[in-house]
């Protein structure tokens, strides 16, 4: 690295500084005040932008640009063209212009809509996002843009999450004028995402049919050793890991990623990666990128990257903590309660809205983490459950307690560390602990919702989080909007103890993960959707259709669209699984078990042959064989057989409901005893390699 760090960072990016430098200062202008205001964009000014971009781009090595997009496939896409332009005798220019980086029209057909676009209007348009900055990748200019159909609908996640912070920003600006905070003119959502995954040796994956199609294994026994002498958390670094670990940074960091905390997590070979917060989308695009960046460099240093929520069955899974907050363009963090809480009104209004918006729809919540590779982490003993509860931490419930009770809030006295060892540093506790097993915790001055799955785009949640938010803001203005200066004080005072009452059923400090909370949510009449077919119908409930049609994040089409992608990726997933679990038992694991049964079988006549041996062990063993056999072969003809039956059921929420529970209990039942038959197979005959290879080789 011949760069310095501060040289390197962003050193792919058009950012402001190449902005600054680059476009003539006018343009400069009108663009600045298109990202900070949310202006139209006029097309001289993309022209001229366009021109400096390309310029950019070619300097730093770029033949080609594309339009880069996030539709509801959840990955990225992007389709190249190269800026060269014919202009006669077999000459060429390198020629980009500003329609070009505006407008794009890539054919939309192929990309899942949920029935929205008819293939006669396959045409799809992207437009340019001016918010995120294009940056450069392996030779080409990436353009952050927006996809919808010819007929103006979002067939993509950035879509709505851009019309969720407008719609947030406009509402908290309300709330903060009547605040008399006259010179905040926007509020910008800010999103933390920490991302955790595993890496394993590539030789080792590629010999597994189910890394391959399902991004998990559906079949293995644990190793005598898992996760419970809780060794690899925090642990030093392996040298192969930390190699790659310092590469993904260098990587992340060219592209302007804030890539700032590593280190192992607590399953063998998996690994936590957290960038410093940015604005939303900026936030969601950059996780993208880094998703795709982590399995660049795992390839590269001849590993593979899994973002499965659950890759192996019996250590923890992945997820990706959604730290969020709200801040004004003044830089005032809206979630900051300062010294003093109590007395901060601004605060209590906001945190008061977060607790209704998360209350009121806790079920979109739920929704929006709902996929198929979660379901095996929310509610298992390592994620948070299914259901969605607040955690606030001591010092604000006793805040929110003395306003409903109407009594007086001591300051709370800072708690000093006490360690025991004089030569150690002094300083104070924080106010909240961390309670790891909360759904959506305050920590701090942001919240932080943990139920998301590793793979999982980041927008959903932060577009329901938003509008959600938005809502309940927008309720506290009618409710506060003809209140006089003088009497705000008192008038919020009242709100917030309004509000408590009604939505403190949401919060809860305690261990999410005993069964006792969940039958005491039961009785507070909190959700607890299980599973994804459980929580898409809430999709299109009456009173959720309206929160997004009413503040303009989806029009009623849209939602039925999306909601018919959900259900058609769940099916399809569970689809994949079992037929790739089909596969595997019936062309790799049977033959193999055969193949010992008949060794042992074999050892036993040879035995026989030279003297009467009456070889009881081996005799015994072969008996266990067979039964797990048979076993095994009957299950998988079960499997098989239901699968037929799921591909049959035509109505969408039907055929979702039977994979969950027919279709998942068949393969859980297939893989135990597999997986107890594993157990007795020698690894050289073992036709993949097994979980004490791929978890413990790096
Ligand atoms: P922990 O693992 O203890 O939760 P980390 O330091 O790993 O903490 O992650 C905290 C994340 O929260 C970081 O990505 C950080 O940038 C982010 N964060 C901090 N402040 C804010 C904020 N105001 N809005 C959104 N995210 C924030
Ligand atoms: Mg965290």
């Amino acid at each position: 690295m011949a760069k310095g760090i501060p040289e390197l960072y962003g050193s792919l990016v058009f950012n402001d500084k190449v902005m600054r430098d680059k476009l003539p200062k006018d343009i400069y202008k009108a663009l600045r005040k298109t990202i900070e205001n949310g202006t139209h964009l006029e097309l001289d000014v993309a022209n001229s932008v366009a021109v400096a971009m390309k310029e950019w781009a070619v300097e730093n090595g770029a033949t080609h640009f594309t339009h880069w997009f996030q539709p509801m496939t959840g990955f990225t896409a992007e389709k190249h063209d190269s800026f060269i332009s014919p202009v006669g005798d077999g000459q060429i220019i390198m020629d980009f212009s500003g329609k070009e980086l505006v407008k794009g029209e890539p054919d939309a057909s192929s990309f899942p809509s949920g029935g929205l676009r008819a293939t006669f209007e396959a045409r799809g348009y992207t437009a340019w996002d001016p918010t995120s900055p294009a940056f450069i990748k392996d030779g080409t200019l990436y353009i952050p843009t927006a996809f919808c159909s010819y007929s103006g609908e979002a067939l993509d996640k950035k879509t709505p999450l851009l019309r969720s912070m407008e719609t947030l920003s406009r509402e908290a600006t309300k709330i903060l004028h009547l605040l008399g905070q006259k010179d905040v003119t926007g509020v910008s959502t800010t999103i933390g995402p920490e991302q955790e995954y595993f890496l394993i040796d590539k030789e080792l994956y590629e010999q597994r049919k189910d890394l391959i199609f399902t991004g998990r294994t559906l079949l293995g026994a644990m190793p005598p050793k898992g996760q419970e002498m809780e060794d690899h958390y925090f642990g030093a670094l392996k040298p192969r890991v930390a190699a790659y670990m310092h590469d993904l940074d260098v990587e992340l960091w060219k592209l302007g990623i804030p890539a700032k905390t590593k280190h192992n997590e607590v399953a063998p070979a998996q690994h936590e990666l957290a960038p410093i917060f940015d604005t939303a989308n900026i936030a969601v695009d950059h996780n993208q990128l880094t998703m795709e960046i982590m399995k660049k460099v795992a390839d590269k240093h001849g590993m593979v990257c899994l973002l499965h929520e659950k890759p192996f069955d019996g250590i923890n899974g992945s997820g990706k903590h959604n730290n969020w907050s709200m801040i004004t363009n003044t830089g005032v963090n809206l979630l900051d309660p300062g010294r003093t809480p109590a007395e901060n009104i601004q605060f209590l209004i906001f945190l008061m809205a977060v607790i209704k918006a998360v209350d009121e729809y806790a079920d979109l919540m739920r929704l929006s983490v709902a996929t198929p590779g979660n379901d095996h982490r929310l509610g298992a003993n390592e994620a948070p459950p299914a259901v969605v509860s607040i955690f606030l931490g001591d010092e604000l419930t006793a805040v929110l307690d003395s306003i409903e009770n109407d009594t007086f809030f001591g300051k709370q006295q800072r708690i000093q560390m006490e360690t025991g060892a004089t030569v150690l540093p002094h300083f104070f506790k924080d106010n909240t602990d961390r309670n790891r097993t909360s759904p959506f915790a305050f920590t701090g001055n942001k919240f932080e919702f943990r139920m998301l799955g590793s793979s999982l785009s980041v927008a959903g949640p932060n577009i329901v989080l938003n509008t959600a938010v938005a809502e309940a803001l927008s309720q506290f203005y009618d409710e506060l909007k003809d209140t006089p200066a003088d009497k705000m004080g008192e008038a919020v005072h009242e709100l917030v103890k309004r509000a408590i009452l009604k939505h403190k059923k949401i919060i809860f400090n305690g261990n999410g993960y005993t069964d006792e909370w969940i039958a005491e949510a039961e009785r507070r009449g909190l959700y607890n959707l299980k599973s994804t077919p459980e929580a898409l119908p809430c999709f299109i409930a009456p009173k959720n259709i309206k929160l997004f049609t009413e503040h303009k994040i989806y029009t009623e089409s849209e939602i039925y669209s999306r909601y018919e992608i959900l259900l058609e990726n769940y099916c399809k997933t569970l689809h994949i699984e079992a037929r790739t679990m089909q596969d595997m038992i019936r062309r790799d694991f049977l033959p193999a078990l055969m193949e010992y049964t008949d060794e042992v079988a074999c050892s036993i006549s040879d035995k026989k042959a030279v003297a009467d041996l009456p070889c009881k062990a081996e005799t015994k063993l072969v008996i266990k064989l067979g039964g797990y056999y048979d076993a095994i072969y009957e299950a998988e003809e079960k499997l098989e057989a239901d699968t037929k039956t799921a591909e049959g059921i035509a109505d969408m929420l039907e055929a979702a409901t039977y994979y969950h529970e027919t279709i998942l209990a068949d393969m859980a039942a297939l893989r135990s005893t597999a997986d107890a038959a594993e157990e007795y197979i020698p690894d050289d005959i073992l036709p993949y390699p097994n979980y004490e290879a791929l978890l413990f080789s790096l």
